[in-house]
């Protein structure tokens, strides 16, 4: 952006606030050319209709937040939550149409958000991040040989739980089947979804792919220490970097330290395992993903019948879904970090991509694995509160911390049911090796892999 486009920038954000001014007006600020050549694709049909379409349809669960998102005819005003909107009241954030490319750009090169939300407040401070000008060098470079070759896909194997006994005290994935004999059933989450994992990056580097996993080892998550470790090592510093950081407010930071005094107590644990621990490894996993910029992204998870809690049993039930990011919540916005991944979710095609790009995995669920979809008539709780239903059989869009923070398009999987009386006989195993020589688990890798081949092949056309 040139130094006399900045300068005018003040004036037109007045401008736009106060007066509504006519589009002839505009034209003297529109967007440089070079920015309509790389952001084309990304906003040619995002116009005030389309945002206004899609914040409704995608990404408000709770209608009540859409009072703190008011389009006028040149751009978008985000009033946050303790903010009452109004002529009176200066937006937190004003993002005119046509600076809508930078808007984004800004978003997506900084997944803070930091440099955005001074960039596009008032008064006008700093100018968005400059985006890249000239070709792209295009990575992917497909071959009949090598049909991934240069496709960047980042894998995330779902949980941490080194073995069964942390993950049925600690993490609470798991199951425990006693099915009337003396053996029981016991498998957790992590080591299937870890098993999965390698075998899918084996494939989809046999097919050219460059491929991130978010952790290789169940001793080692994707934070970087076991929790127990961390527990003696990094909770005070850490408790305070995310009190510093607004991640949690003074009562949950005491709250936390209440909990810390009564270790060893497994409740204990679960509790600050629950509040810090977790949220500070997803924040991990977004970070390695976002600085790896993946083409695709999946998040490998198994499911479990939630209606057979505590998981002792077998459930004649199996379903599979999928999610991407969308569905925000009353409460869900109310931190900054919140309100800027929101805002990137809202402008660019991340959602859209991930809504085809999840179609695809879906289909294969089905069709593949032989697991019909999850439909409303299921009344699954979680799908009713939390999501909201694509127009694609088993695609929901999720507010989940990780749907949210990974740039790009992804794809959150659930297959199947791990506790259903004809799965859990197939994912059986004694050990992370026998895991990975489970056929049921080889299938499941197989319909990712199909997916991501079918979907690639799409981007090229
Ligand atoms: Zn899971």
């Amino acid at each position: 952006m040139t130094a006399i486009k900045l300068r005018l920038l003040p004036l037109f954000f007045l401008t736009f606030l106060i007066v509504s001014c006519s589009k002839k007006h505009h034209a003297s600020t529109q967007n440089p050319k070079d920015l309509s050549a790389v952001y084309e694709d990304k906003f040619h049909d995002s116009t005030r209709k389309a945002l206004e379409t899609k914040l409704h349809q995608w990404m408000l669960k709770d209608s009540a937040l859409a009072k703190h998102f008011v389009f006028t005819n040149d751009g978008l005003l985000f009033y946050a939550p303790d903010q009452t909107p109004g002529p009176d009241t200066h937006p937190k954030f004003i993002i005119p149409f046509n600076y809508l490319g930078e808007a984004i750009h800004t978003l997506e090169q900084d997944p803070s958000g930091e440099h955005f939300a001074k960039a596009f407040t008032l008064p006008f401070k700093t100018e968005p991040i400059t985006p890249i000008t000239g070709p792209l060098e295009p990575h992917f470079n497909p071959s009949d040989s090598l049909p991934l070759r240069g496709l960047r896909v980042a894998l995330d194997p779902g949980h941490l739980a080194p073995n069964f006994s942390f993950a049925k005290g600690i993490e609470k994935k798991f199951i425990d089947l006693h099915e009337g004999t003396d053996s029981a059933t016991q498998i957790f989450e992590s080591e299937l979804t870890l098993a999965t994992t390698y075998l899918l990056k084996e494939q989809l580097e046999e097919a050219g792919a460059t491929v991130l996993l978010t952790h290789t080892d169940l001793n080692t998550p994707p934070i970087g220490t076991s929790f127990y470790k961390w527990i003696n090592e990094r909770f005070y510093s850490d408790l305070n970097s995310a009190f510093q950081t607004g991640m949690i407010d003074s009562v949950q930071k005491a709250a936390l330290e209440e909990q810390h005094k009564k270790i060893p107590s497994e409740k204990a644990y679960a509790y600050i395992f629950k509040k810090l621990y977790n949220p500070l490894d997803f924040n991990a996993r977004a970070s390695l993903i976002n600085d790896f910029d993946p083409d695709i992204t999946v998040i490998l998870h198994y499911n479990v019948d939630v209606y057979n809690k505590p998981w002792t049993q077998a459930t004649t039930a199996n379903m599979s879904m999928v999610f991407a990011a969308g569905s925000f919540m009353e409460g869900e916005i109310d931190k900054q970090q919140d309100q800027t991944d929101f805002l990137r979710l809202l402008l660019n095609k991340d959602i859209e991509n991930s809504i085809e790009f999840c179609n695809e995995v879906q289909k294969a669920f089905e069709q593949q694995l032989k697991i019909p979809a999850a439909t409303p008539q299921d009344s699954l709780y979680y799908l009713e509160r939390y999501c909201i239903k694509t127009s694609k059989n088993g695609v929901y869009l999720r507010n989940l911390s990780l749907t949210r923070k990974i740039h790009g398009t992804l794809c959150y999987g659930e297959p199947l049911y791990q506790d259903n009386v004809h799965e859990y006989k197939k994912l059986t195993h004694s050990n992370f090796t026998d895991a990975m020589a489970l056929p049921r688990i080889r299938e499941v890798a197989n319909a990712y892999f199909s997916a991501i081949l079918t979907y690639s092949k799409r981007q090229l056309h």
